[in-house]
């Protein structure tokens, strides 16, 4: 029997059955201990069944992706909840969360929070922005919890049967955003994960919640937000649209710096790549050289 851990605490793990989806308390096998691998949330894992309410994790199936902060494994997909005001929409935070997802193998839904606020011209300015990442792959959706004209339900399709982590700044409106879509979560807004038991003063666990037929769990962010496990390459191939270009580059391996012939850079100058896309490339480039001089 295979089911999916939702929930870890302590050492104890909450499952759900994949057909039955019944729910059970789960330990671990003592032979995890002697292997390099425990169970972690996200994991689908072969189990016995003790009693109506506890199990027994007997071993572990093979992960898509795996990611150690939040400790989650087998995403689908991360929804990257960006405000385009209040907060400022906050352009080199959106490339970063962007570039370390796409280097854990994982597909990212841009949602533009708080489209209501924009005043004519700011809106004629975000479409631009909006238009760009979804030319170079990115599902992207435009929401408002005020005014109930956006693409807010589309997100359900994309939430419907799969694991999805929801990820942004605290204050963009994910809260708001998940209360409008489902009223039973009852999210306490300004923080999500208060309603998912984590105030201040209780140890910060990841957890799957199951929604639309889907499992959703909400992280900050991932990690220290940092490059510190990608080489320049990585975070050259990181960039979707430079990495698509790259074969246009006059040599191999280019990192669209200071190498002539440089399809990327051409593009930046023609206005086919987004100046800001290309100066937090830059930025991310200098910030994994300085974290490797230590
Ligand atoms: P979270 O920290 O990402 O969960 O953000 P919250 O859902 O708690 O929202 C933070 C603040 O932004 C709250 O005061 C919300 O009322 C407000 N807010 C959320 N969504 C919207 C929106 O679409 N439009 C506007 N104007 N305000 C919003
Ligand atoms: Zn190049």
């Amino acid at each position: 029997m295979e089911a999916r851990i939702i929930c870890l605490k302590s050492d104890l793990y909450t499952i759900c059955d994949l057909e039955t989806k019944n729910i059970y308390y789960a330990k671990a096998s003592g032979l995890f201990r002697y292997k390099k691998t425990s169970p972690k949330v996200g994991d689908i894992v072969v189990y016995e069944i003790l009693d109506d309410k506890n199990a027994y994790i007997k071993e572990l199936k093979p992960r898509t992706n795996d990611l150690v902060r939040p400790a989650i494994c087998n995403i689908d997909q991360a929804i990257v909840a960006m405000s385009v005001k209040e907060p400022i929409f906050n352009d080199n935070l959106l490339d970063r969360f962007l570039s370390i997802l796409e280097f854990n193998n994982i597909n990212s839904i841009i949602i533009f929070t708080k489209w209501d606020l924009l005043s004519k011209d700011e809106e004629e300015h975000m479409n631009k922005i909006f238009d760009y990442y979804q030319s170079i792959g990115y599902t992207c959706l435009k929401t408002s919890t005020k005014q109930n004209i956006f693409d807010n339900n589309k997100i359900i399709d994309f939430i419907k049967n799969k694991v999805s982590v929801i990820t942004g700044q605290s204050g963009v409106g994910k809260s708001s955003l998940l209360n409008n879509l489902v009223p039973e979560l009852k999210l306490e807004t300004n923080d999500i994960s208060k309603a998912l038991g984590r105030g201040k003063h209780t140890t910060r666990h990841v957890e799957l919640i199951n929604i639309f037929d889907g499992y959703l769990a909400d992280t900050p962010g991932f990690g220290t937000m940092d490059f510190s496990g990608m080489t320049e390459i990585d975070i050259a191939h990181s960039f979707k649209e430079f990495f698509a270009l790259s074969d246009h580059c006059k040599y191999n391996g280019c990192l669209h710096l200071k190498e002539p012939n440089c399809e990327i850079k051409n593009k930046v100058e023609s206005g086919n790549i987004l100046v800001s896309r290309y100066q937090n490339y830059l930025q991310f480039i200098e910030e994994s050289k300085n974290l490797r001089k230590w």
